[in-house]
Parts: structure tokens; C-alpha cells; sequence
């Protein structure tokens, strides 16, 4: 009976030995003690009798009854005849200077892999968050370098004091294959060059965001691959552009005026692709009229002259955009490279620049929208509030959460 109770606690070992189960308010205590027949001494293989026990050690073990719950093992302790030197009794239930049990690490393990943040692991397991911790940095990730994914997505995500670190993820599977500390073209470079020049010729596609700086390093270390910038940049940019332009025609207004309110309130219709406005009527309180968002638009539109024509052009840029005619969408840049105001003139150099690697963008399907949902997740990562003044941790989080459920073989659980 006895022995059916320690099995399921998880308690695998034969030679401990529950004497008293208590059911505090708080907690359930467990008194059990580990003894078993003398084994040689592991001093000098002699012969060992049975000493004393070992000061009584408590041990978090996995909640009974839905209670947190301790055991409180006394171990036994062995004398040497030989050497006289007494060794405590082991068990697999406790790793030698170890104060947490091995069923309760296992969950630590399990937990760090889904998306919780530390601390809700620590409250569940009733044990301390530097418990949790210090298992995260046991995790070890083994870093290969004897292969590349034929699409790669290069991207960036603020860490700590908008610090840039740098992560590729392989566009196909979503597995991360790298997160360094910074973004810097030094350490990309000396990550990447880790790798043979033919494993790296195997990567047919990078796909990156709108900045462009990446792009000569990416010509130098993938030279079979394409560039592609990111869809979702490219059409970003454009959205800032027009929204400075919005908000800067705005302002001529008096803020009570009604062109001023209009812009101002109904910015999300003006940014919107005019194809996808939807029919549907309802009340403007700044018209006060019941409206359609397309009547809305031409409402709004008919108070500027320089609004309409940006409003135009920002959707016939989009329409062209959607519709993949790269010779469109560039001949428009080229004609209204020198009508345009700032904001506008500064992302239509950089398309300009870039032309070859939009035309990518409209012509090949990928872009760094996947990493978009990484990033997402580092941000959820992040926001988990502490622990990560540690880059190391920080990484070994995302790395757990994103890539050992794809993975799980590849993950070398170390024991420090
Ligand atoms: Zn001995």
C-alpha cells in the first residue's frame, strides 16, 4: 500500500519509505526516510555499516490533492570500517546537492517550454523563481553549422534600453536559427561565416525589412541568394508617409474646424485600401450625418486639394502594389518623384534604391510576416518583466518557447 503511495507522488524510488502523511492548513507535509542496505565505501571501496541519519532535508515534490507539498526526508548515513568516512545514502528522487526533486525539475522543464513567465512557474510549483531560473540556464542549445534553410527571414527586435538584437528564423518551418545579442554587421558576419561557404550557397531567398542596410552583407555571405524585402515594410512605409502628410495638412486647421475633426477623427477610413472600405452606413459624429465610409472619404477630400492628391497617389501606389505590376508602381514613383513632399520623396528613394528587391517582394510569395509573429511572441517574452538584464536567458526563453516543441530531439538538457 505504502509502496503505491510513493509512486504516486513520483517518488520512483524503492528505498524511501513514508512514516507520516500531515495535513497542515497550508500544505501537506510527507515524513519519509531513504534507507537501504550498505553499499562499499566510494572512498576506498571498503566495507560500510549503517550510522546514523542525516539531518532531516525538505524537499518540494509535486502538489498532492491540489496542495503544495514538502517531504521531509531523512537520509541515512553510512560509515566506512576501513577509512571511517561516512557518505549519505542517495536517491534518484534528489540530485546530490540538489534541494528540488527531480519529478518537480522535470516540470520546471516543461513549463519553461510553454508560455509561461517565471514566476507563474515558481508560484505553481511552490518553489522560487531563482529555482526556475537557474534550471533556464541549464537548457543548452547545440549550435550546427552544417546546414541553412533555403529561405531565410532576417529581421530585428528591441531588447533592453531599445538595444537591437538580430534573429534569422527559417521562413518555411518558423525554427529560429539564431538570435544574437546585437545587430551589428560584425557579429552577424562572424555568426554566418561559422558556416561553410557551400552550406550557405544553399540559401536561395533572404528576406528582410525596408532599412537596406543588411543588404550588402546579405550579397556577401548568401551569394546564390536573392534579396526580398518585406511586403509588410514596404507597405508601412508607405502608410507612415501618409500619415505625416495626413497630419501635417491637419494642422493648418483651427483644431475646432470641421476639416481639421474629419482628419483627424476618421483616419483610419482615409488610410484604408479604398477597394476594401466597406458599404456599410453609419453615424458620423463628426459630419453628423449617417455616411459610408466611402462618402466619408469624399467628404474629407474635398477640403484639400493636397490631400486628395496624396490620398490618390497612396492608393493607386497600394492598388499597384497588390497587383504585382512592379512597372506601375515604379513609373509612378519616377512621376511624382519631384511632386512630392519630404516624407514621401524619402521613402520613394529608398524604393528607388531597392527597386530590384520590391520587384522580388511583388514577384516571390515571402515575406517576413511570420517573423512578425515571432516577434510578437519575444515581445510577449519581454514583457514577462524580469530575469532578462541577461541576453543568455533571454534567448534561451525564446529559443525554448519557439523552437523545442518543433525540435524537442535536438534540445541537450545539461546538468550544471
Ligand atoms: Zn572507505
Amino acid at each position: 500500500m505504502l509502496r503505491d503511495t510513493t509512486k504516486l507522488l513520483g517518488i520512483k524510488d524503492p528505498n524511501i519509505t513514508i512514516l507520516l502523511v500531515l495535513k497542515h492548513q497550508s500544505h501537506i507535509e510527507i515524513r519519509a526516510k531513504l534507507d537501504y542496505q550498505p553499499p562499499l565505501c566510494p572512498h576506498c571501496h571498503g566495507k560500510m555499516i549503517k550510522y546514523d541519519f542525516q539531518k532531516t532535508s525538505t524537499i518540494p515534490i509535486l502538489d498532492v490533492q491540489g496542495m503544495p507539498t514538502l517531504l521531509k526526508l531523512k537520509k541515512r548515513r553510512f560509515q566506512c570500517k576501513d577509512c571511517h568516512k561516512v557518505s549519505v545514502a542517495r536517491t534518484s528522487l534528489v540530485k546530490k546537492n540538489c534541494q528540488i526533486s527531480e519529478p518537480v525539475l522535470k516540470k520546471i522543464t516543461q513549463a519553461h517550454t510553454q508560455k509561461l513567465t517565471n514566476s507563474d512557474i515558481a508560484n505553481q510549483l511552490h518553489i522560487s523563481v531563482s529555482t526556475v531560473q537557474r534550471k533556464l540556464t541549464q537548457f543548452t542549445f547545440k549550435e550546427r553549422y552544417h546546414h541553412l534553410p533555403q529561405v531565410l527571414s532576417w529581421d530585428e527586435f528591441a531588447r533592453n534600453k531599445g538595444k537591437l538584437a538580430f534573429i534569422a528564423q527559417d521562413y518555411n518551418t518558423k525554427k529560429i536559427v539564431t538570435i544574437l545579442e546585437n545587430n551589428r554587421k560584425i557579429t552577424i558576419k562572424n555568426y554566418f561565416y561559422k558556416y561553410p561557404r557551400k552550406v550557405r550557397e544553399f540559401v536561395k531567398v533572404v528576406t528582410v525589412d525596408m532599412s537596406g542596410s543588411y543588404i550588402p552583407l546579405i550579397k556577401q555571405l548568401f551569394p546564390k541568394a536573392k534579396i526580398v524585402l518585406d511586403r509588410f515594410h514596404i507597405i508601412q512605409h508607405l502608410n507612415r508617409a501618409m500619415m505625416s502628410t495626413r497630419i501635417a495638412i491637419m494642422k493648418r486647421y483651427d483644431k475646432k474646424s470641421l476639416p481639421y475633426r474629419a482628419m483627424k477623427n476618421h483616419w483610419r477610413i482615409l488610410h484604408k485600401d479604398s477597394r476594401k472600405l466597406s458599404l456599410k452606413l453609419f453615424y458620423s459624429r463628426t459630419f453628423r450625418q449617417t455616411l459610408t465610409p466611402k462618402e466619408i472619404v469624399h467628404k474629407t477630400l474635398q477640403f484639400s486639394d493636397e490631400l486628395r492628391y496624396y490620398y490618390n497617389l497612396y492608393q493607386l501606389l497600394l492598388f499597384h502594389f497588390q497587383q504585382k505590376n512592379t512597372h506601375q508602381f515604379m513609373a509612378l514613383i519616377e512621376d511624382n518623384y519631384h511632386l512630392v513632399n519630404h516624407a514621401f520623396k524619402t521613402i520613394f528613394r529608398t524604393f528607388k534604391k531597392y527597386k530590384e528587391y520590391i520587384a522580388n517582394a511583388l514577384e516571390f510569395p515571402y515575406s517576413n510576416a511570420k517573423l512578425e509573429a515571432t516577434n510578437k511572441l519575444i515581445k510577449d517574452i519581454k514583457r514577462q518583466a524580469f530575469g532578462f538584464r541577461n541576453f543568455n536567458n533571454f534567448k534561451t526563453k525564446i529559443l525554448i518557447a519557439l523552437n523545442i516543441k518543433r525540435e524537442r530531439i535536438k534540445l541537450i538538457l545539461s546538468r550544471t
